[in-house]
């Protein structure tokens, strides 16, 4: 899958570089075809002019400050400004980070108040950024505004936030065995349409599951679903067993080549065994490519995906599902190597514990935690304001 990704980012300027230049047409994807910098006395200005609809995500994130914008069924034909010397904005970058998704992302010198307005005109919309110095409070998404100055239907059709779940295990693998004889596959396929059910509640959330019953899927072929989906999230949902029987509570792991402890390193290792079940077709990464736009597509899918999963940590503490002792972990997971989706995977309690297997196998256990689940994905998602929080 690397090797497309890699492909189409070689590809993608030199076909676009014509398709600027024609018309937009209805189910074509957008084309962002100029990127100004707006002359302002106070603050930083970015005007994108896009071909065809426009309904750009605002990501905010810390450490550093940046501010991201995602545009959903769009391509680049536009150079970047130069903005050197600027006080607010130290960097600017931007690329393809799906098929067809397009982000830009900005690095701050410092927390800003950030606007976004988007106007549609005709076929064509103009997004304006604005940045205003502010504290850490002011760093905080405000809502999108659209100014209609000419009433068409391009702004209505808005692509669905596509969060593929991934109830882990399943078919000849069972994972893990609680004392009870409660299998993981089970477990983790429950939750996942407990989990579906929860996020039905929420407009414009697009559920995709990895598998629906009791069918072994290979890792990486779980990590390719999401990527075929388009996915914006993907949750692998897991309860294993672990040597120490004491140890209770839900645990969000993001992916790192250096495990964060040793336990996860083991947790990793189990997890990641189980295409000892699949051919060897399957028993081998994707060859690493280094290519610079990939790379940049992985650190802003990490810092995603670390977003999430510190925001789905402090939602599970505030909804009092019980945690293990620092609850956000990483490790080399198989599963969430996607570079352009950002992934966790979710271990929601251990069946080596019994009162874990206890709450585990209980449905209204897990539709208690499938609704504070599908709340974070919703805020995520931007389906309600709220601030990048580490
Ligand atoms: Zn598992």
């Amino acid at each position: 899958m690397t090797i497309i990704r890699f492909v189409l980012f070689a590809l993608v300027p030199l076909f676009l570089a014509a398709a600027a230049h024609s018309a937009h047409a209805a189910g074509d994807p957008s084309i962002v075809t100029a990127i100004t910098q707006s002359p302002g006395k106070e603050g930083f200005g970015l005007d994108i002019d896009v071909e065809g609809p426009a309904k750009p995500r605002l990501v905010l994130l810390r450490n550093p400050y940046r501010v991201a914008l995602d545009f959903d069924e769009t391509l680049a034909a536009a150079k970047l400004p130069d903005i050197a010397g600027d006080k607010l904005v130290k960097d600017l970058r931007h690329g393809l980070v799906g098929a067809d998704r397009y982000r830009l992302i900005l690095t701050l010198t410092r927390a800003v108040r950030p606007e976004m307005t988007v106007t549609p005109d005709g076929r064509a919309s103009r997004v304006a950024l604005r940045l205003k110095p502010g504290d850490d409070d002011a760093f905080a998404l405000p809502q999108a505004t659209v100014t209609a100055s000419v009433a068409t239907k391009t702004n209505e059709a808005t692509r669905p936030f596509v969060v593929v779940l991934d109830p882990g295990h399943g078919g000849i693998d069972n994972g893990a065995t609680g004392e009870k004889g409660t299998e993981e596959k089970a477990v983790n396929l429950a939750f996942g349409k407990a989990l579906r059910d929860a996020l039905a509640k929420f407009s414009g959330v697009k559920v995709v599951m990895t598998r629906e019953d009791d069918t072994f899927i290979p890792l990486n072929e779980r990590a390719a679903i999401a990527r075929r989906a388009g996915a914006n999230l993907m949750v692998s949902l897991h309860a294993d067993s672990i040597r120490y029987k004491d140890l209770r509570g839900a645990t969000v792991y993001t992916l790192s080549e250096k495990a964060s402890d040793s336990l996860s390193r083991e947790l990793a290792d189990v997890e990641n065994s189980a295409d000892r079940f699949a051919g060897p077709e399957w028993d081998q990464d994707a060859p690493e490519i280094h290519d610079i736009l990939v790379d940049l597509v992985r650190r802003e899918t990490e810092a995603l995906s670390e977003h999430f999963a510190l925001q789905l940590v402090a939602d599970m503490r505030s909804g009092e599902i019980r945690l293990i002792n620092n609850p956000k972990r990483s490790a080399g997971f198989r599963v969430l190597r996607a570079p352009d989706v950002p992934s966790i995977l979710l271990e929601m309690g251990y069946l080596s514990n019994p009162d874990d297997e206890q709450d585990l196998k209980s449905a209204e256990w897990q539709r208690r935690l499938a609704a504070i689940l599908a709340r974070s994905i919703a805020e995520f998602a931007g389906r309600t304001p709220a601030a990048a929080n580490p």
